[in-house]
C-alpha cells in the first residue's frame, strides 16, 4: 500500500493518478475535512473557499484534470477587475485606457512597465523580445535592483514596492527578481479592452475536490487521521503510524508521499527544509451591499490588510443567495506581528475601522457575518536562491527509498503556490512511484 500524508489537493492528485495506474493507496488526513488550504465555508448558495482562489490562464494541469473528472464545462473564465487604492481614490487598472489615465506613474514609466510585462527589454534602444526567458539568471537579484535597472525608479516606488509590501511585508527585500518575473508571466492572459481573465468553477473549487475524492474512492481516504511516525527498515520505508480519535494504527507501506507542509516532513523524517513560510489572516465578510466596483483592490498605503477582494464582483451574487462576499486579507511574516496576536473580533474591528476610513460611504451595518481563517504557513517566502532550497520529489538519497514529497515546498509550487502546482507535484511523485514499483 502507498500511504499518502495529507488530503489537500496535492495528496488527492497523487492518490488519483496512482489509483488510475492500478496501485493500492490510502490517504491520511489529520483534520476532519479534505481540501487543505482550499477548504470552504457554507454560504446562502454555493460553498466558498476560506481563502480567495481563482485560476490563471497559464495553468493547464488543473484544467485537464477538471476535463477528466467531467467538470470541464463548469470552468468559467471571467474578468477579474483590478484596481489600486492611492490617496483616497480607487484607480481601476483593467483596460489600456484606464492604465493610460492612472495618474501616479508617468507615461514613460507605464511604457517601461508595459514592455517588462511583455518580456521585452528596451534598454539601449534595441528591443530584445525574449529577454527574460531564463528566470534562473535573476535568481540572486533583488527585485528593487532589477526593476530599477530594467524599468525606472518611478515604476518601482509607485507601483511595485507597495505591491511587495502587501505580499511580503518586512521580507520584501529578500525576494528574488526571478520570482517577480515568474509571477508576471504566471498571471497570464489580459484582455486590453476588459481586463484580466481568471478562472473559477461554477460552484467554486469544492466540486472539483469532491470529484477528485470520488475518483480516488472514499473508502481509500481516512480523515481525522494524523500520521505521526514514519519508520524505515534498512534504507527503505517500512511503516507509518497514524493517530485517530480512538486508536493508534500502524500500516505497512511500499511508499509514502508526504503531501503537507515541510515541517510535517521534518517531524516525520528529520529532513530539514530551509524555506521560510509566511502566514495568512483572511476574513470573509457576508454583506447586504457591495463595497466597491472591483474584484481585487491593491492598497498603496500602509493599511492593516494587504488587499480587499470582493468575490461577488467576480462571480455573481446570485450564486450566494444575493449576498455580497468580501475577503479582507493580510500576510504575516511570523507570530510576532500584531495582527497574528489579535483575536478574531479585534481583527474585525481593526480592519473595518480602516475600511470605513477608506470608503466613507460604507455602512458597517451591511456586514452580516465575518469569519476569519488563519494559517501560519500560507505560502513560501520566495527569497533569493529559492530553487536551491526546494524539497526533491524523491527523497531516496536524503531519507529512505520509497519516501516522496509533494507539498508546498516542491518545485511545482514555484513561482507561485497554487492548486495547479499542487496537482503537478502530486502527479510528479505518482509517476516516480509508478516507475519504481514496476
Ligand atoms: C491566502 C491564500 C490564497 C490562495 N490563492 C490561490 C489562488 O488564487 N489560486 C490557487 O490556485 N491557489 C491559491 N492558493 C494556494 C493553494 O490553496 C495551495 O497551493 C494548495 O491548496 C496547496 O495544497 P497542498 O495539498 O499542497 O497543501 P494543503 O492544502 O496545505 O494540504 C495539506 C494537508 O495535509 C494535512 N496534514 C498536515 N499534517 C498532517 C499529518 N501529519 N497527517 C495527515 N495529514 C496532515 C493538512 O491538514 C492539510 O489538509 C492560496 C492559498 C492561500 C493560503
Amino acid at each position: 500500500m502507498i500511504g499518502i500524508v495529507g488530503g489537500g489537493i496535492a495528496g488527492l492528485a497523487a492518490a488519483y493518478r496512482l489509483r488510475k495506474r492500478g496501485h493500492d493507496v490510502r490517504v491520511f488526513e489529520a483534520s476532519d475535512s479534505l481540501g487543505g488550504l482550499a477548504a470552504t465555508y457554507e454560504t446562502n448558495g454555493d460553498d466558498i473557499e476560506r481563502y480567495y482562489h481563482h485560476l490563471s490562464k497559464s495553468e493547464e494541469t488543473i484544467v485537464e484534470l477538471a476535463d477528466e473528472l467531467g467538470l470541464g464545462d463548469d470552468l468559467e473564465w471571467r474578468i477579474g477587475k483590478n484596481a489600486y487604492y492611492v490617496d483616497g481614490v480607487v484607480h481601476p487598472l483593467d483596460t489600456a485606457w484606464q492604465i493610460a489615465a492612472y495618474p501616479h506613474m508617468s507615461l514613460y514609466d507605464k511604457f517601461r512597465l508595459g514592455m517588462l510585462t511583455l518580456g521585452i527589454d528596451v534598454r539601449g534602444g534595441i528591443p530584445d523580445f525574449d529577454a527574460y526567458e531564463e528566470l534562473a539568471e535573476y535568481e540572486h537579484t533583488p527585485i528593487e535592483d532589477f526593476v530599477v535597472e530594467h524599468t525606472t525608479r518611478g515604476v518601482y516606488d509607485n507601483f511595485v514596492d507597495p505591491l511587495l509590501d502587501g505580499k511580503f511585508g518586512e521580507r520584501k527585500h529578500d525576494v528574488s527578481a526571478a520570482w517577480f518575473l515568474g509571477r508576471v508571466r504566471f498571471r497570464g492572459e489580459r484582455d486590453l479592452l476588459r481586463g484580466e481573465l481568471l478562472g473559477y468553477f461554477d460552484g467554486g473549487f469544492a466540486p472539483l475536490i469532491d470529484a477528485l475524492i470520488d475518483a480516488v474512492g472514499r473508502e481509500n481516504i481516512q480523515t481525522g487521521s494524523r500520521v505521526t511516525e514514519l519508520d524505515t527498515e534498512g534504507d527503505e520505508v517500512d511503516t507509518i503510524t497514524v493517530e485517530t480519535a480512538d486508536e493508534t494504527e500502524v500500516h505497512e507501506v511500499d511508499s509514502v508521499v508526504v503531501a503537507a507542509m515541510p515541517n510535517v516532513l521534518e517531524d516525520l523524517t528529520g529532513f530539514e527544509c530551509e524555506i521560510d513560510f509566511q502566514g495568512a489572516v483572511c476574513g470573509l465578510a457576508t454583506m447586504s451591499e457591495s463595497l466597491m466596483d472591483t474584484y481585487w483592490l491593491n492598497i498603496a498605503h500602509d493599511a492593516p490588510f494587504g488587499s480587499l477582494i470582493e468575490h461577488t464582483n467576480f462571480v455573481p451574487t446570485e450564486r450566494y443567495g444575493g449576498d455580497h462576499l468580501l475577503y479582507v486579507a493580510s500576510y504575516v511574516q511570523g507570530p510576532h506581528e500584531d495582527l497574528w496576536q489579535l483575536s478574531d473580533e479585534e481583527v474585525e474591528d481593526v480592519w473595518f475601522d480602516e475600511i470605513e476610513d477608506m470608503f466613507p460611504d460604507f455602512d458597517r451595518s451591511a456586514v452580516e457575518e465575518f469569519k476569519v481563517s488563519r494559517n501560519p504557513r500560507a505560502g513560501p517566502v520566495y527569497e533569493r536562491g529559492y530553487l536551491d532550497l526546494v524539497v526533491p520529489y524523491d527523497l531516496a538519497d536524503d531519507v529512505a527509498e520509497g519516501v516522496y514529497y509533494a507539498g508546498m515546498a516542491s518545485e511545482a509550487q514555484y513561482p507561485e503556490r497554487s492548486l495547479n502546482g499542487g496537482i503537478v507535484a502530486g502527479y510528479e511523485v505518482a509517476d516516480r512511484i509508478d516507475k519504481r514499483l514496476q
